[in-house]
């Protein structure tokens, strides 16, 4: 089917919920995907943080084939090896004690939200239920979840919203303590705001908020759900910060594109679920959980990490340079492998203009463009996205020489 022949029949079958751009994609191989028309795109969103390794990944390929034919599923009514093998690795990898897996990050944030409430009934009494959250957070699109995103327009036309979150500012300690009271359970922050507009938190809030949840027997959850896994050059974001959260969830990257959420905890929090409290149909799966730990193990390697900082760095230092030829570009903001460029211009007019030289990245907060390489990008592939960047300005008519 040709590309226009494909989305004029999308138009009528498919709920509208995206606005896409006008190609088919195909195929993808490594960095690049391609369309319908054979054109090729360099692929900086890899599937918003998602292909850790990029796309049709001959190790994932080969994984996913070997567990298809032993076992695709068998529920969680039983044991099985792959999901046991994968929570083995978290917990020797990060602070976690235990693992619960589910099929994606706002599932994942669900479970941290019914563990935190039931943890503070148990901890404080029947009053503790309430999460702090930030403002300019992004936690995903069902009830709990999107009742802890602390963005306004998620939320419109969809009230009423959970009950118990209140929203304090993203860096300012001061502002979430004041918060706190005798119903405050626990406290969500993401450590890098990936929806938000990439805003890495400071040392000094994640330390504070450590510190607070300490203070008042709060629990601290990172929703590491885009950051987390080498994505800003620690296996987990949070370990550059020198604090640790009681509850994590992970998605994104953590099987390379088959779904797939987890939720990590220690073990004073996993004192107060019990057997019932919580399940899945779908989560942990075999195909899904064998493939996660080929790729956590590759992730967690110290010279892919150190890699993706030096990338991280090298990338930052090339957005920097056309910060300062380009008036249109007011602000780079980065952690490792995960950057932004806040821009004065449409960034929606900007992602197209750079699809159509052949280069994909995505919009972040409401001024700026997101770039989420896989983790294995090369230097000469960030060369040539910069190369892209620079001619879709250039053809904006946005000053850039
Ligand atoms: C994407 C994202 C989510 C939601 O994950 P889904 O898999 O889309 O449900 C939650 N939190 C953060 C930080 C995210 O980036």
């Amino acid at each position: 089917m040709k590309a226009k022949e494909l989305i004029e029949l999308e138009q009528r079958v498919l709920l509208n919920t995206y606005a896409r751009p006008d190609f088919v994609i195909e195929r993808g191989e490594g960095t690049y995907l391609y369309d319908t028309e054979g054109r090729a795109y360099l692929d900086f969103v890899a599937g918003i943080a998602v292909c850790a390794f990029g796309h049709a990944d001959p190790r994932s390929q080969a994984v996913l084939a070997e567990q298809a034919e032993r076992l695709w599923h068998c529920s969680n009514l039983y044991h099985s090896q792959p999901q046991v093998k994968l929570a083995r690795f978290l917990v020797e990898h990060t602070f976690a004690d235990k693992v619960f897996f589910c099929n994606s990050g706002t599932e994942a944030i669900e479970a941290a939200i019914k563990f935190a409430r039931k943890w503070g009934r148990a901890e404080h009494g029947e009053h503790c239920c309430e999460i702090i959250s930030m403002k300019r957070s992004f936690h995903g699109r069902t009830y709990g979840a999107l009742s802890a995103t602390g963005q306004q327009h998620l939320q419109q036309g969809f009230e009423p919203m959970l009950p118990g979150f209140r929203f304090a500012e993203f860096n300012d300690s001061a502002s979430v303590a004041a918060l706190i009271d005798e119903r405050t359970c626990a406290v969500i922050v993401e450590p890098v705001q990936g929806e938000g507009g990439i805003y890495p938190a400071t040392e000094e809030f994640l330390q504070s908020l450590r510190r607070l949840c300490d203070e008042h027997r709060l629990l601290l959850i990172f929703d590491e759900i885009q950051c987390g896994f080498g994505r800003t050059g620690t296996f987990c974001a949070h370990e550059s910060y020198g604090v640790t959260p009681d509850i994590l969830t992970a998605a994104k990257p953590i099987a390379a594109g088959l779904p797939l959420g987890a939720v990590l905890l220690t073990d004073a929090v996993a004192a107060a679920i019990k057997p019932g409290d919580h399940g899945s149909t779908f989560g942990g799966g075999p195909l899904a959980t064998a493939v996660a730990l080929d790729v956590l193990e590759r992730i967690a390697q110290p010279s892919l990490l150190q890699e993706v900082r030096e990338k991280g760095e090298y990338f930052r230092d090339r957005l920097l340079e056309i910060k300062k030829e380009c008036a249109a570009v007011v602000d780079v903001r980065s952690r490792g492998l995960m950057l932004a460029l806040e821009v004065t211009l449409d960034p929606k007019e900007l992602i197209g203009a750079c699809a159509r030289e052949g280069l994909l990245i995505c919009k972040t907060g409401s001024q700026a463009v997101r770039f989420l390489p896989p983790l294995n990008v090369t230097v000469p592939q960030i060369d040539e996205a910069i190369e892209k960047l620079r001619r879709a300005l250039h053809n904006m008519g946005a000053f850039c020489d």
